[in-house]
């Protein structure tokens, strides 16, 4: 049997899978905190750690990365955008994101490549090519922000499912890499600082409640009315709005806390009162965490509100809904990192 990336496999799979290689329970966590939190993909660096048997070691090769092809940082809002090619030749994009304390950064990480998803304001469903991510693209991904992260004497406090493609349709990969990036001897984040976002796969929504995954979750609307979804979120539209908040119900009761639910700002197309009114009336009285953000959008098609439509909309929202409503910075726009903009 040959020795397995770590990375394919969740951590605990690869702590129960170390002992069929002569490698102890202590020396597999040691072996992930080298392969997974340290980056050290050439086995040379592992060999002089003496954790793993000989016989193993000759048949070790490189663990594979993804390739570095570019890194931008906005000269605006501090926003770096980290663009790679992938072992097939095709480009995924990762952004960090620079917190409001010092020197910590988000992670906002790609777990496909184009989505197929076709949201109507998004440049990544433009994207001619599509698949997922594996595994370890994920967690490459924070892998080299890790590395840039920390030669700028900075520190990675959470991670977002937020970049490339639509998590829920790459939902094992994306859970394993959720996995190591809080497992204890990786580094780790907390799980609590790990957001998963989805625009609303129904049947992976609940999955990911029942299994009990602690990671937060965000569910993005694009609207309350399933006939202006169809337009702005098509293939998510297909499930109608009240079942994916009858989800985001079922999830809120099982945590006990607060549902997160992403709406995205349109000018003249989402944010009328009506808009808002039908929105308090489906979340009704299930706990959520509204998040506002507004369109970036480099076509032209879809407009940010005017500061006047975005007060009037969460003043209506404030009237109807009584939730608690953040209005969250979409940074990057000037190097197209902000939210929707991703488009290797
Ligand atoms: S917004 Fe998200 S789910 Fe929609 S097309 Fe873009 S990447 Fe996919």
């Amino acid at each position: 049997m040959n020795f397995i990336d770590p990375r394919n496999i969740s951590p605990k799979e690869f702590v129960d899978s170390c002992p069929s290689f002569g490698i102890s329970s202590v020396n597999s966590r040691r072996l992930l905190g080298a392969i997974v939190g340290h980056g050290d993909l050439e086995p040379s660096s592992w060999v002089s750690k003496e954790i793993i048997p000989k016989k193993i070691r000759e048949e070790l090769t490189p663990l594979p990365s993804l390739e570095l092809l570019e890194s931008i940082t906005s000269p605006i809002d501090g926003f770096q955008k980290l663009i790679f090619k992938t072992e097939d030749n095709l480009k995924i994009e990762t952004v960090i994101i620079p917190l409001l304390k010092e020197n910590t950064v988000s992670i906002c990480l790609s777990s496909q490549v184009g989505c197929v998803m076709g949201c109507a304001f998004c440049a990544t469903a433009r994207m001619p090519t599509r698949r997922n991510l594996k595994s370890w693209e994920i967690i490459n991904q924070m892998q080299h922000a890790r590395s840039i992260v920390t030669s700028q004497n900075k520190k990675i406090t959470s991670a977002v499912f937020m970049g490339m493609g639509e998590p829920f349709l790459n939902y094992k990969n994306v859970i394993i890499a959720a996995e190591h990036f809080c497992f204890p001897s990786i580094n780790a984040i907390s799980s609590k600082s790990i957001t998963i976002s989805t625009v609303g796969i129904l049947h992976e929504i609940d999955r990911f409640t029942e299994e009990k995954r602690p990671f937060r979750l965000s569910i993005s609307l694009g609207s309350a009315f399933d006939h202006k979804r169809a337009k702005l979120v098509p293939v998510a539209s297909k499930t109608p709005i009240r079942k994916i908040i009858e989800a985001a119900k079922r999830h809120a009761e099982a945590i006990n806390d607060r549902v997160m639910l992403a709406y995205v700002c349109m000018a003249g197309e989402n944010m009328f009162e009506e808009d808002a009114q039908e929105l308090a009336n489906l979340i009704g009285e299930t706990k959520v965490r509204l998040d506002l953000i507004e369109v970036t959008d480099h076509t032209g098609k879809f407009k940010k509100p005017s500061e006047q439509e975005f007060t009037n909309f969460r003043d209506n929202l404030a009237k109807y809904l009584k939730q608690p409503v953040v209005r969250r910075y979409s940074g990057g726009a000037d190097i197209r990192a902000a939210c929707g903009t991703l488009e290797a």
